[in-house]
């Protein structure tokens, strides 16, 4: 049972960040196909948050903080709502 110790600690490490990147994957491919602003407003009339009507936004880059790709989530609830770039067009 001692020789086993070590194996199941290394499982229980390897399983947990398996765990993580799958997850952070599955949330970082989830944003990529945000709809874009336009879309967005198309579908529901406005920017507002769909989940909660807030009209409270918080924005930060895709990829890392400078990321021109910008994904804009609500304050209130903090779901992803739409993506845009930041140079202007879309
Ligand atoms: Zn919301």
């Amino acid at each position: 049972m001692e020789t086993l110790f070590p194996i199941v600690v290394f499982l229980i490490f390897f399983v947990g960040a398996l765990t993580l990147i799958t997850w952070h994957q599955r949330s970082m491919s989830a944003r990529r196909t945000l709809p874009a602003r336009d879309d967005y407003v198309a579908a529901h009339g406005s920017t507002a948050c769909r989940h909660c009507q807030s009209a409270a936004t918080r924005e930060y880059g895709l990829e890392d903080q400078s990321d021109e790709r910008r994904v804009v989530a609500c304050t209130a609830c903090g779901k992803d709502l739409y993506q845009y770039r930041r140079d202007g067009d879309a």
